[in-house]
């Protein structure tokens, strides 16, 4: 049951940052890695992470599309039908 006395507050009091962490937003640590292009140092703090340029972002997608990768295995008869 609530109190009808008790006046709501209308605080501009700052709240405290929800630290979730996973979810979204920028990671607070910077993490640097090689870009999977062309190998130069890139970090988290950059557009294109993992990437060192947008550039290499696009190469990476364009070896996807030329085929460059490759499901490493044969799809299976039993992957497909496994649920049924
Ligand atoms: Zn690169």
């Amino acid at each position: 049951m609530t109190d009808p006395k008790q006046p709501r507050q209308h605080e501009a009091k700052p709240k405290a940052k929800p630290d979730s962490g996973t979810d979204s937003g920028p990671a607070p640590e910077i993490v640097a890695a090689a870009c999977r292009t062309c190998g130069q140092t890139t970090t988290s703090e950059c557009e294109t992470f993992p990437f060192c340029s947008d550039r290499c972002r696009m190469a990476d997608l364009g070896k996807w599309f030329n085929e460059d990768y490759r499901i490493s295995r044969a799809i299976k008869d039993t992957d497909i039908e496994a649920g049924d």
